[in-house]
């Protein structure tokens, strides 16, 4: 079982998305089921509605998954390990009060150390705990020997105690902390493989932990991957437009050529232009990068040009509004010319507008009066009727012609735009 877990506390970016493609990917070569778990277990921080938001874009990219799960349906079931973990002595209540806990994190700070519960109220006795009528945390015991793991991408890791503290995991209210959410809910969907953004490395020891103080003890698999950054090299904030991939979708990039990216990204492929079909066959973590990968939005715009190429030209035509085999295939002449779907369809939606210039003024009126309500086979037949009713030669007829057609003065082979068009004269010619 594989799980791609997002929480609903912001849009989703394009390192979830990559990392949720990556889940597709290793859960079809693996023929092993993919899970959502949303976790939605930080109330102050869950943004209403996020959670459909992100499953649309998820059904948008067509991220086969068998199940959607929400992480606040276990509460329960988080509860009751942490009380195990209680009676077992692995966890224990913290009656520390924010303030001093505050001043000792300040105190570290100041130090320049990285602040460690001191174990303050690690060694209260159960009468003493059931004596104090005050509010509590549940910590959990930070474990006596190094964890160690292996990370698919970046190799072995090994963690002392000190740097795995004894961590809440339950919080005054009695909610579940992200590690001990994550850590249990992975343990009781009998996770195999865990796919996730390498922010979460240092998360991965507090998780095993947990596991290993449940004596649980299938060994799961981590892949952490590496950040992207912006092209400033500097690490993209949430604020970026191009790290939000319902931008990228706004701004007319297709699903296909976003997908080809992500997955390009920091890796070595066969090929530069390939679907998420044909990079199930040869994907493999071991060609992706230990380092972060830059984010380039003019590989990006290329991928694109590529990709609408690829396009059939019915689902071509749809994507600019129209259902025409026709209009796709003039599409495509215009492919060229433009890097997304948002700079395409002005070029075709012109076609279509009322044609107007102050150049060629006169011969745009006549040549439309002659041409209007008649139909011609090919463009040559066109030509000689417009040359030889208009009594226009040379630049003077081809200009105004190729605008009366296209809405533009330049643009490709008319010969080749005008079988595209011919069905539709009634409606370019006004
Ligand atoms: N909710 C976490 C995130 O969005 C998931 C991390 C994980 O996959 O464990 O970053």
């Amino acid at each position: 079982m594989l799980r791609f877990a997002p929480s609903p506390t912001g849009d989703m970016h394009i390192g979830n998305l990559r990392v949720a493609i990556f889940n597709h990917i290793i859960s079809k070569q693996r023929n092993e089921k993919l899970i959502i778990r949303i976790e939605d277990t930080d109330r102050e921080r869950n943004i209403d509605g996020k959670e459909r938001e992100i499953l649309e874009l998820l059904n948008k990219f067509k991220i086969d998954y068998s199940q959607v799960v929400f992480q606040s349906h276990n509460i329960k079931f988080h509860q009751q390990i942490a009380m195990k973990l209680m009676m077992d002595k692995k966890a224990f209540a913290c009656f520390c009060p924010e303030d001093i806990l505050h001043k000792k994190r300040e105190g570290a700070k100041k130090a320049k150390e990285a602040y460690r519960y001191d174990g303050a109220c690690e060694l209260l006795n159960d009468t003493e705990v059931m004596e104090n009528e005050k509010p509590f945390v549940v910590r959990f015991k930070k474990p006596t020997e190094n964890i160690n793991f292996f990370d698919g991408i970046k190799g072995e890791f090994e963690f002392n105690p000190k740097e795995i503290d004894s961590f809440i995991i339950l919080r005054v209210d009695k909610y579940p902390t992200y590690n001990f959410a994550c850590a249990v809910d992975d343990m009781l969907l009998d996770v195999s493989v865990v796919i996730r953004g390498e922010d979460h490395l240092s998360n991965t020891p507090k998780q095993i932990a947990i596991r290993d103080a449940m004596n649980y003890d299938k060994v799961i698999d981590y892949i952490h991957l590496p950040i992207i950054l912006g092209e400033s090299g500097k690490k993209m904030s949430k604020r970026d437009d191009e790290s939000s991939v319902k931008w990228l979708l706004e701004e007319g990039f297709l699903v296909e050529a976003i997908e080809n990216y992500l997955i390009l990204l920091g890796n070595k492929t066969p090929k530069e232009i390939f679907s998420i079909h044909e990079a199930i066959d040869f994907f493999s973590v071991k060609n992706i990068s230990k380092s972060p990968a830059k984010f380039d939005i003019d590989k990006l715009k290329f991928i694109n040009r590529e990709q609408m190429k690829l396009k059939d030209e019915l689902e071509l035509s749809k994507l600019l509004g129209f259902a025409d085999v026709h209009i796709g295939a003039l599409a495509k002449l215009y492919v060229e010319e433009a890097d997304t779907i948002k700079e395409l369809k002005p070029k075709i939606d012109k076609f279509f507008a009322p044609k107007e210039s102050k150049e060629f003024k006169n011969e745009i009126e006549q040549l439309k009066n002659i041409l209007k309500s008649k139909e011609f086979e090919t463009f040559n037949d066109l030509k000689s009727y417009a040359m030889s009713e208009s009594g226009l030669k040379g630049k003077n007829l081809f200009k105004p012609l190729r605008f009366v057609l296209t809405g533009a003065f330049s643009g490709p082979e008319i010969s080749k735009i005008y079988p595209c068009i011919k069905g539709y004269l009634g409606e370019i010619i006004k």
